[in-house]
């Protein structure tokens, strides 16, 4: 099965930035069997379309926007659109990242409304999930899986596409990557939940993914892909995590 290997360049790089990257990733990057997407901050997203587009990869390369609201326009000063996004030709929105839970205060209902949006527009949400330290130290892991599993979904269709992100809170950022160990456990997990709630939908793994530790990471069974933080705004470090498997 393919692998999908998405950068998350967060509140990074301006347009000008963003058609760099791109003109040098087209010559660095050569493609494969596996999935490529980028998450452009919202300013960043037409200069990220455009620069696509005028690549012609041979490979599947797609993008997305980090946050989209649960409707196309109207007055909602500083939201963006999902609409938008898939007039721009994106694929993906990433939903309930931990930094949107954490900084903005996004709840599981909310998440959900915006899943089911998104699937109405006929996009792929990308739904992140994980727990904060203090969770995984009083053994809440599944328990708060579940949680965010089954009410971010609970307005999701099971025919439509989905992608799961596992990111465990404490490994964002910190350079504090799960063990192969706690990732086995909790993809396994993940896939678990849900299957019982009915969906099938790849796991994407993130928390400080580098090159040095993507190789053993992308073997553990139900992981099949990244999202990537940090290492993914160089052009080296993400390329090799592309090419991990
Ligand atoms: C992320 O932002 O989703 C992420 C996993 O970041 P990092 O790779 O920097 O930990």
């Amino acid at each position: 099965m393919k692998k999908i290997f998405a950068a998350n360049w967060k509140l990074f790089k301006s347009p000008q930035e963003t058609r760099e990257f791109f003109s040098q990733w087209k010559e660095a990057f050569n493609g494969g069997k596996n999935e490529i997407v980028f998450f452009p901050s919202a300013i960043s997203i037409e200069a990220a379309s455009t620069s696509i587009q005028e690549m012609h990869a041979k490979y599947e390369l797609n993008f997305g926007v980090q946050n989209a609201f649960t409707q196309a326009q109207g007055a909602f000063t500083g939201e963006n659109s999902a609409a938008v996004v898939k007039g721009l030709g994106g694929k993906y929105i990433l939903i309930g990242h931990s930094e949107r839970r954490q900084i903005f205060g996004e709840k599981n209902d909310f998440l959900a409304e915006k899943v089911a949006f998104t699937q109405s527009l006929d996009l792929v949400p990308m739904l992140c999930v994980g727990e904060t330290l203090q969770e995984r130290e009083a053994n809440k892991i599944f328990e708060v899986l579940k949680t965010q599993l089954a009410d971010g979904l609970k307005k999701a269709e099971k025919n439509k596409t989905l992608a799961i992100a596992y990111e465990p809170v404490w490994a964002i950022g910190t350079g504090k990557v799960a063990t192969p160990e706690q990732v086995q456990q909790t993809h396994q997990d993940v896939f678990e939940i849900l299957k019982q709630l009915g969906f099938s939908a790849p796991i994407l793994y993130g928390g400080s993914v580098k090159p040095d530790n993507a190789a053993g990471l992308i073997r553990i069974p139900h992981v099949d892909g990244f999202l990537v933080g940090g290492a993914s705004l160089e052009i080296a470090s993400f390329k090799k995590i592309c090419e991990s498997i």
